[in-house]
């Protein structure tokens, strides 16, 4: 398939090509498209074969579900039912953003789209270039990252190019996601909301934003393509997730002094067998470390950045084909939940305390 590959600026929308990339939606294609978390592979929500088509296209196993995207509150009721007051809560003040909520879907939902749940996964996204392909397209568009499945979420469209070209119908380059992680999930199903993946919403924010505790689930094997000892609520957290090509091991230790000290011996002994090498470094600490390739995520207190830099950076190293990454630990705070939780997923769990 040739893929049409088009840059759209978020401030001056093209129309004809959002006009077009709607209809390549609405007749059962494939559209890659910018949001502010990260790149979407959009396909018709309500479409059975579109959402299939979007499995294919990812190399995605088939039980694990989209996120159904919508431009406006009214389209919300017509694919979810039970939408508690808290649930609506939220929504008045975190969409359009980054927050997906899970709610029991309604008939017209195909279960091709929900990995065969009786759930539905949906977000309104705030990029201006993602609602106008919403609304282009009819309504509800499901979307998961625009990336082959196991790889980093793109965070730009040369990285959804480099994982999609040839499998999509159209790639829209709307320059670099804005926050960089995907959404926060909390699940809506349950009596209490349940946080199935933390992100750029956090826990508190849902505290206060929906009067009520947010718990949090955490998936027994996650990321580790460990044994399931229950199933999951959000199917994907069983996969393998984000991974670079090179090995990546996370340091941790309260002094980063121990832990840069450590990283550096560490890279001693992997060019000694002549590996290509990398670190996951901060402002502060970057200068220190004799690898090939060091990569700063910001300032360490700055967690926006660090979210924003995280996946373009494990890219940039399979750019350059470094073959053992070290990073840094981050404090898991807030946004650092988020942060953490994919660098984890990303090392399949491989973590070194010092
Ligand atoms: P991605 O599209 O790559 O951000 O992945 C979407 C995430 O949403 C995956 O981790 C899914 O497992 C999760 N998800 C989507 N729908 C549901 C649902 N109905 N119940 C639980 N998790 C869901
Ligand atoms: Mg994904």
């Amino acid at each position: 398939m040739d893929t049409r590959i088009v840059k759209i600026e978020e401030d001056n929308i093209d129309q004809t090509v959002l006009i077009r990339a709607g209809e390549i939606i609405k007749s059962g294609g494939l559209v890659a498209f910018p949001t502010e978390t990260v790149y979407g592979l959009g396909g018709d929500a309500l479409n059975g074969t579109s959402s299939r088509k979007i499995y294919a296209a990812k190399g995605r196993p088939s039980d694990n579900p989209l996120i159904v995207h919508i431009a406006k509150m009214e389209d919300l009721p017509r694919i979810a039912r039970d939408i508690p007051k808290q649930a609506l809560a939220l929504a008045g003040k975190y969409w359009p953003g980054p927050l997906t909520m899970i709610f029991n879907k309604t008939e017209c939902v195909p279960p091709e789209t929900t990995g065969g749940l009786s759930t539905v996964a949906v977000r309104m996204p705030s990029n201006k270039i993602a609602r106008a392909l919403i609304e282009a397209s009819g309504g509800y568009v499901a979307a998961p990252s625009a990336n082959r499945s196991g790889r980093p979420s793109p965070t730009l469209a040369k990285y959804v190019a480099e994982d999609l070209d040839g499998r999509v119908d159209m790639i829209i380059d709307g320059g670099a996601a804005e926050i960089g992680l995907e959404s926060t999930i909390v699940d809506f199903t349950e009596e209490n909301p349940v946080i199935l993946r933390p992100g750029y919403i956090t826990e508190e924010m849902i505290r206060q934003a929906a009067g009520c505790p947010a718990g949090r689930k955490t998936v027994p094997g996650a990321g580790d393509g460990g044994e399931e000892t229950e199933a999951p609520k959000a199917p994907g957290m069983k996969y393998r997730h984000y991974a670079p090509r090179g090995s990546l091991t996370i340091v941790e230790g309260k002094e980063t002094r121990l832990v840069s000290a450590f990283i550096c011996r560490e890279l001693q002994g992997a060019k000694a067998e002549g590996k290509k090498t990398g670190v996951i470094a901060t402002d502060e600490t970057a200068a220190v470390y004799p690898a090939d390739s060091v990569k700063s995520v910001g300032k360490r207190a700055d967690e926006a950045e660090i979210a924003k830099s995280l996946f373009r950076i494990l890219r940039e190293f399979d750019d350059e084909e470094i073959q053992v990454i070290y990073a840094e630990s981050f404090d898991v705070q807030g946004m650092g939940q988020a942060i953490m939780n994919r660098l984890l997923k990303a090392a399949g769990n491989h973590m070194v305390h010092v």
